[in-house]
């Protein structure tokens, strides 16, 4: 599933689109799982402002203070092309912009979602949502903070993003490993002084994934179709057996939440 790393990525190959304006809508209506609140036909004729990004949402800031929201879920691609490309299968979206080039959401497992705000209106993913995890509201004070008022694992306070935006099972597992940290661990129980090293961990590993375009394993890719390389720095994540690059043990895989967790039970506590 992309990360904040992987919708920053496409996000920054997106953001020379500022200034075009939307010539066409072709909509496969209701072929999402998620609801659309709003007809996103109303597309066309918008221009493009802007281009934002909250944890793993990407806000596409329209000329009349609307935001048209991407989440790409498990498989969603949004990729820049040329309007006689060859049609491409789980096509749901395709915007016509007025330089010729066309815009397409493509969603295999249809678990991303589109939707298009009211004028004004702040999506809901920003005013519910923490801290966006590589904004400058995301501190070593609002993580202590919230980490008191949790007794979740670690692993899971993580990933929950009403207390920090765009972490997900990789960059969590990874995190804490740079940390030092067990993600069984409580969040109440992590030790004050070692507060600001997972800040730091957090923040390190999502900025150095950013720079090498994200991590893929089969489907993630950004606006041209490139994947990003992330994925040779690992240090744990889907390495069960494998020696830690720390302290040479053997990296553990659990499942907490039903999810998988990679870890070292010896350099991690
Ligand atoms: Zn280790």
């Amino acid at each position: 599933m992309p990360e904040l790393p992987e919708v920053e990525t496409i996000r920054r190959g997106l953001a020379g689109l500022a200034g075009r304006r939307v010539q066409q809508v072709r909509w496969a209506r209701a072929s999402l799982r998620g609801k659309t609140v709003r007809s996103l036909e109303e597309l066309r004729g918008r221009t493009i402002c802007g281009l934002d990004r909250h944890g793993k949402f990407l806000l596409v800031r329209l000329d009349d203070a609307s935001t048209f929201v991407v989440h790409l879920g498990m498989t969603g691609k949004l990729l820049l092309g040329r309007p006689g490309d060859d049609p491409r299968p789980h096509t749901h979206l395709e915007v016509g912009l007025d330089d010729g080039s066309t815009l397409r959401y493509i969603d295999p497992r249809r678990f991303g979602s589109l939707r298009l705000e009211a004028p004004g209106a702040i999506p809901p993913e920003v005013s519910r949502y923490g801290p966006d995890a590589v904004s400058s509201h995301f501190t070593p004070q609002s993580l202590q903070e919230n980490l008191r008022q949790s007794r979740a694992p670690l692993k899971a306070f993580l990933l929950d993003q009403s207390k920090v935006a765009g972490i997900g099972n990789i960059y969590a597992c990874e995190a804490l490993w740079r940390a030092g940290l067990s993600p069984r661990r409580s969040a109440n129980r992590t030790p004050r002084g070692r507060i600001p090293l997972l800040h730091k961990s957090i923040v390190e590993v999502l900025t150095e994934a950013i720079g090498l375009g994200g991590t893929s394993f089969n489907d993630y890719v950004d606006s041209i179709g490139r994947p990003g390389t992330f994925v040779a720095k690992l240090a744990v994540f889907q390495r069960e057996g494998e020696a830690c690059p720390r302290c040479a043990s053997k990296v553990r895989r659990i499942v907490q939440s039903g999810r998988s967790t990679f870890y070292c039970p010896k350099c991690q506590r």
